[in-house]
């Protein structure tokens, strides 16, 4: 198992490799600084009023355009806690069964106190073999990354790094910065962009860097608008990209808004309860990544219906660590302050009538 030589200079390579997009995606940046904030604002412009606003409002895009990027790089994804992995005596166990009941067993008796409510599509348990650990709701196993990721996304070559629970806040900011960035870039240099067509411009090399940022800002404002709207849609449904395309298996089977809480607690789930940070790429996700509230909760014989735990302190990656009652403590941060949730509670048996109780 041990990595051979050649494999893992393959691997290192491999490694630098991956940066080439992030690499690419700054040069640009640089070069887009250059293009608008030296050639078309302090050489093109004549109006000092127009200058000066252009260069205030450009320089606050750039720079939360480059701290959501930066945190998005930089923050790394969350692995499962020590509960999902198997403990050694498991793990042999396992070893000695063979894939099937028995097998499944040992799987099943590992996870009773876990609080997993997702299941593969044969309705096992989801079992990371690489990582030998039971999968928590949401988590999966990334191939680029070699790990499991929590509540992961996918995993973006854009940003050399996989978009999950711990980053999903700084990438959607990220496309958001990076989207205004290139309007306002578009924005303020079409008229010189039509000048540029007309003759009105004077026979300089800001007039080719005029040019082309005006074709770069359109191009990339489009491209990252769908790809803006695509993510807005699916924080509003309380998905990933992962489970748009494959809906979540619960116990009692497929349900593709099984995470679904309603838009406004679907958006504080990524973006947290605090109104100042929403726009900030500071982590305030809601929940500690291993369990999500379902709206499919009540239906789960083996789980308790009324929320208990009342402190949920778990903010941070950082501050990362298993509620004694998980899923019970995620719930209660999200569904505890909805008198709605306890109505729905009490009349239990209506099934998925509670969604729209909930919304
Ligand atoms: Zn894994
Ligand atoms: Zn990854």
């Amino acid at each position: 198992m041990a990595p051979s030589g050649p494999g893992s200079v393959r691997r290192r390579c491999r490694r630098v490799l991956y940066w080439i997009p992030v690499v690419f995606i700054s040069l640009l940046l640089g070069w887009s600084y250059y293009a608008y904030a030296i050639q078309l604002c302090i050489v093109s412009m004549e109006n000092v009023g127009e200058q000066v606003v252009c260069l205030i409002a450009y320089h606050l895009l750039f720079a939360m355009f480059v701290w959501s990027y930066w945190k998005t790089i930089f923050t790394l994804p969350m692995n499962p806690s020590k509960e999902f992995h198997l403990s050694y005596a498991e793990k042999e166990l396992l070893e000695r069964e063979p894939r099937g009941e028995a097998h499944q067993e040992v799987l099943r008796r590992a996870a009773k106190d876990l609080p997993i409510y997702t299941r593969t599509m044969s309705g096992a348990i989801r079992y990371c073999d690489r990582c030998q650990l039971i999968k928590p709701d949401r988590c999966h196993h990334c191939s680029v990354c070699d790990k499991c990721i929590l509540k992961m996304d996918h995993h973006c070559p854009w940003v050399n790094n996989c978009v999950g629970f711990s980053n999903y806040k700084f990438f959607l900011l990220f496309l958001a910065y990076s989207l205004l960035y290139c309007l306002f870039i578009a924005a303020t240099d079409l008229q010189y962009f039509i000048k540029f067509w007309t003759n009105g411009l004077p026979d300089t090399q800001a007039k080719f860097h005029i040019m082309f940022l005006f074709f770069a800002a359109a191009m990339f404002s489009v491209s990252l608008s769908s790809l803006f709207g695509y993510h807005c849609w699916l924080v509003s449904k309380n998905k990933s990209t992962l489970e748009a395309f494959r809906s979540p298996v619960f116990r009692h089977g497929t349900d593709k808004n099984g995470f679904s809480l309603g838009f406004s607690k679907n958006m504080r789930q990524v973006f947290g309860d605090e109104k100042k940070y929403w726009l900030l790429p500071v982590f305030s996700s809601l929940g500690d990544g291993c369990s999500f509230p379902t709206c499919l909760v009540n239906q789960d014989p083996e789980q308790p219906s009324t929320p208990a735990g009342m402190n949920s302190t778990l903010k941070t990656p950082e501050n990362h660590q298993f509620p004694a009652k998980p899923l019970r403590e995620s719930q209660s941060h999200l569904l505890m302050d909805s008198q709605s949730w306890t109505e729905n509670t009490a009349n239990p048996g209506k099934g998925k009538a509670g969604k729209g109780v909930l919304v």
